[in-house]
């Protein structure tokens, strides 16, 4: 009768340091965590992934170098928790400009996992708490959250800055380096029209 429903903590899990793992930095291409009758664990995953793999998820921006992980994984009470960082040095086109800019992608990992089937709506109220990825076949590949968190933190729109002014839609200057004298009105904020209904 003792059928196990998985629960979640709300405390941090408290690492067990003599059973903490420490992996020295690798390649982590084939790192992973088998679960099956799991039921503690802390393991430190701390590497690179090659660009490679990546590069082909990833076609519009070019990867100029390896994925870093630092990546702590704990076991308690039937969750898996991922927790650390990964980057990734990246060259991307301007939205707005189209200049080519490096900058490096960046993820905060904090992820939950529960190895098994997903028990579906018989756990409704958990599911609204936190958003739990369920490992059916009882194995969590580490290549494949580095990869998942890496794509979410690519931006829609890259910008070389925040501010970056784009190129004239008439002349094609680049107005980060020169002005141009097309149509001023043009280069006003799609927005200005509304000051003046709050002036009124
Ligand atoms: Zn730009
Ligand atoms: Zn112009």
């Amino acid at each position: 009768m003792s059928k196990q429903s998985p629960h979640i903590p709300f405390a941090p899990v408290l690492l067990d340091p003599a059973a903490e793992e420490m992996v020295p930095r690798h390649n982590l291409s084939e790192a992973g965590i088998d679960l099956e009758g799991v039921r503690r664990l802390s393991k430190r995953f701390h590497g690179f992934l090659p660009s490679a793999r990546l590069q082909v998820l990833i076609a519009e921006s070019e990867l100029t170098g390896p994925a870093e992980a630092d990546l702590t994984a704990s076991m308690a009470k039937g969750v898996l928790r991922l927790t650390g960082e990964v980057s990734c040095p990246v060259r991307q086109a301007c939205a707005r400009c189209l200049v080519h800019f490096d900058s490096r992608l960046r993820a905060e990992v904090e992820r939950a996992f529960v190895p098994g089937n997903d028990p579906a709506e018989a756990d409704s109220q958990q599911e609204m708490v936190e958003e739990i990825t369920y490992l059916p076949d009882y194995h969590l590949a580490i290549a494949s959250v580095i990869e998942e968190e890496l794509l979410l933190a690519l931006p829609m729109i890259p910008l070389c800055k925040p501010d970056c002014a784009g190129l004239c839609p008439d002349c094609g200057t680049d107005r980060n380096r020169e002005k141009c004298h097309c149509h001023p009105a043009n280069q006003e904020s799609p927005f200005a029209v509304l000051k003046n209904f709050n002036k009124v």
